[in-house]
């Protein structure tokens, strides 16, 4: 098998005992004759599945009582409309922070329902940074505040959580949920897509608070309204098994990684490797985001001279680093080393970038 690190934005790379132990149950899972794919999602063996997946996941990020965990379809993108079509309740507008693509998608279609009040944006730099939250422009009046905690595209994370003052939290966390602590309580509602740090593409995990539901419009399609699936633990009609299934061997496997605190050391530890390398390459390689905004997930870099773009990537290629090219929108590099990243894949990865350096600098 041809060994590679993949740095790919999502999907991801899963982890390499994931992986196998998948493998291993594909045909016959514990024994049932059946493969997970094959099964019932009302039968004993999902329903297991699917509630540890669940208790996993509650223990791993001590959601506190009152918060109901969803797993539902449409991707992160179908919460850019679920959300408020859900939350505007009798309300007129939302605040929502515009820190770059993703949020600016989340605009964009909330736009479609009500008003939208752009509370900050660093659109002005290119989205190098966060605004400072005391310059927010905030409506006490707002359904919900949303942000987006991890800029997957821009490589942009927010290194703190707003406050609450009294309207819900909402947060796009799909590119770096499980990354690091959050206190769930301080939230509303967090949404993540799983193809970045959770598991196959095919499923979004929710964890909305209970008093926030039953604010649905009444001529909602029943398939968007969170209420009905939140009644029915998210088997209101087939929810995506595979992905649940491996998403709850994810959680298992954070767990055996001490959790979400061991991953966020770990985090920390491989994000400053590759900044580190960026900062000491003299110019060679840069980052243009501000450095107390720069992600630990998606590192985006840029080299000086353009023109070997194509060499670095053909090159990296050649050393097993895949799927380093940067999004077109922004260009250069991306290298996401979402939890799965081993640190050693991430060590290449620097001593690659030094080397290259050193070959065309
Ligand atoms: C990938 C991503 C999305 C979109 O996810 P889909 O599952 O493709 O809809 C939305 N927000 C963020 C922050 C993302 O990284």
């Amino acid at each position: 098998m041809a060994k590679v690190y993949n740095f790919s934005a999502g999907p991801a790379v899963l982890p390499h005992e994931v992986l196998a132990q998948a493998q291993s149950e594909m045909l016959d899972w514990h024994g049932s004759g059946m493969s997970v794919m094959e099964m019932s999602h009302r039968g004993k063996e999902f329903m297991e599945i699917i509630h540890d997946a669940e208790h996993d996941l509650r223990e791993l990020l001590q959601v506190p009582a009152g918060y109901k965990v969803l797993f539902l379809q449409g991707g992160a993108s179908m919460q850019f409309s679920m959300v408020p079509l859900n939350l505007l309740g009798d309300k007129q507008s939302v605040d929502i922070v515009n820190t770059g693509h993703w949020s600016k998608l989340a605009v964009k279609e909330a736009r479609r329902y009500c008003n939208v009040n752009v509370v900050a944006s660093s659109e002005d730099r290119n989205f190098a940074y966060v605004p400072a939250e005391e310059t927010w422009q905030r409506d006490p009046n707002a359904a919900y505040l949303h942000y987006t905690s991890n800029e997957t595209i821009g490589g942009l994370q927010f290194p703190f959580v707003p406050t609450e003052q009294g309207v819900p939290l909402v947060c796009d966390m799909s590119s770096d949920f499980l990354s690091r602590e959050v206190d769930v309580g301080k939230f509303g509602l967090i949404y993540a897509g799983a193809q970045k740090n959770i598991g196959p593409s095919g499923l979004v995990v929710l964890l909305v608070r209970e008093a926030l539901l039953g604010r649905a419009r009444a001529d909602l399609p029943t398939m968007l309204n969170y209420q009905v699936h939140a009644d029915a633990d998210s088997m209101y009609n087939t929810p995506a098994t595979y992905p649940i299934y491996i998403a709850g061997l994810v959680f298992k496997w954070l767990k055996q990684q001490g959790g979400v605190k061991g991953m966020a050391s770990r985090n920390a530890e491989k994000a400053g490797l590759l900044y580190h390398t960026i900062q000491a390459s003299e110019g060679f390689y840069s980052s243009h985001i501000d450095e107390p905004f720069r992600s630990r997930m998606n590192v985006v870099f840029r080299l000086r001279d353009e023109s070997l773009e194509e060499s670095f990537l053909l090159e990296a290629r050649k050393n097993g680093l895949i799927q380093l090219k940067g999004h077109r929108v922004v260009g250069g590099m991306r290298a996401s080393i979402y939890n799965a990243m081993p640190i050693e894949g991430v060590k290449v990865l620097a001593s690659f970038m030094q080397d290259f350096a050193r070959q065309h600098g």
